[in-house]
């Protein structure tokens, strides 16, 4: 994790929350907290409101609270209140969005749960499968930190496994100006790489025209946009465009 991300000190917390919020609280999210009517039309949206017995304080428009109290508050706040938050913004919404579609003002909640868990993030306080994932993502480009040459030995024994099946079959890598760039989960060469055999059968059997690259940008996962480490989800998509680009392909599939 990049410095910011180290957990912060209680005397450290208000500076790098203001820093947080300081450019990312425009019109928009400012706009959406004057507006909300509290009309509870949100509620029956919300999976977790529904499967707790219609707990109010699981309501979408009450869980976004601390947003506003922390503004309130101008980033005073310490670590035992951040826990708070972080109980509510990862135990009680997953970010669907459902509620967000549902709102008469369009106001975007998910957006709101998604920019306090930015705020969390740049404090430091970040799920640890999800802290490890991104830490992965920025040293080898994929959430399983598999290296190029694992990546590429797994699909060569794929190919060799499935063309048993079916011969003549193969799994391209880096092929220049395919049609299709294929990418996967990280997690198939890692724990489940009959998938890749299986999407291999069907290419060949379709006569497609397709490649996986061999360099970062074949995971399609993005899990540093659950804990908003919007540097870190730049840069994997970036990965793939690149990818795409230096290979010359007309498009990207993406199963994910
Ligand atoms: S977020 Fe929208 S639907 Fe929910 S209480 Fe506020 S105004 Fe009503
Ligand atoms: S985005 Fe969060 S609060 Fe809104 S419906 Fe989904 S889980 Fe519930």
């Amino acid at each position: 994790m990049s410095e910011e991300k180290q957990l912060a000190t209680e005397e450290h917390l208000e500076s790098r929350i203001l820093e947080f919020l300081k450019p990312r609280m425009g019109a928009r999210f400012k706009t959406w907290m004057k507006i909300c009517a509290h009309c509870g039309l949100c509620s029956d949206t919300c999976h977790f409101y529904l499967s707790n017995g219609k707990e109010p304080k699981m309501i979408p428009s009450y869980k976004i609270r601390f947003l506003k109290d922390i503004l309130r508050k101008k980033g005073k706040v310490d670590k035992a209140y951040l826990q708070e938050v972080y109980k509510t913004i990862y135990h009680e919404c997953n970010m669907c969005r459902r509620c967000s579609l549902y709102c008469p003002f369009g106001i975007d909640i998910a957006m709101m749960i998604s920019l306090l868990r930015g705020l969390l993030t740049s404090v430091g306080m970040v799920p640890e499968g999800l802290a490890k994932a991104v830490a992965n993502y920025q040293e080898s480009g994929n959430q399983m930190a598999i290296t190029k040459e694992d990546w590429i030995e797994t699909l060569e024994w794929c190919e060799e496994e499935t063309a048993e099946e079916l011969a003549g079959l193969k799994i391209p890598i880096d092929k220049q100006g395919a049609k299709i760039m294929y990418t996967v989960n990280a997690r198939e060469p890692k724990f489940y790489p009959q998938d890749i055999m299986e999407m291999a059968k069907i290419f060949h059997v379709a006569g497609e025209d397709w490649t996986f690259p061999s360099e970062k940008g074949w995971d399609a996962t993005n899990l540093a946009m659950f804990v908003n480490d919007a540097q870190t989800a730049r840069s994997i998509a970036e990965n793939t465009f690149k990818r795409a680009e230096e290979l010359g392909v007309k498009q990207i599939a993406i199963t994910e």
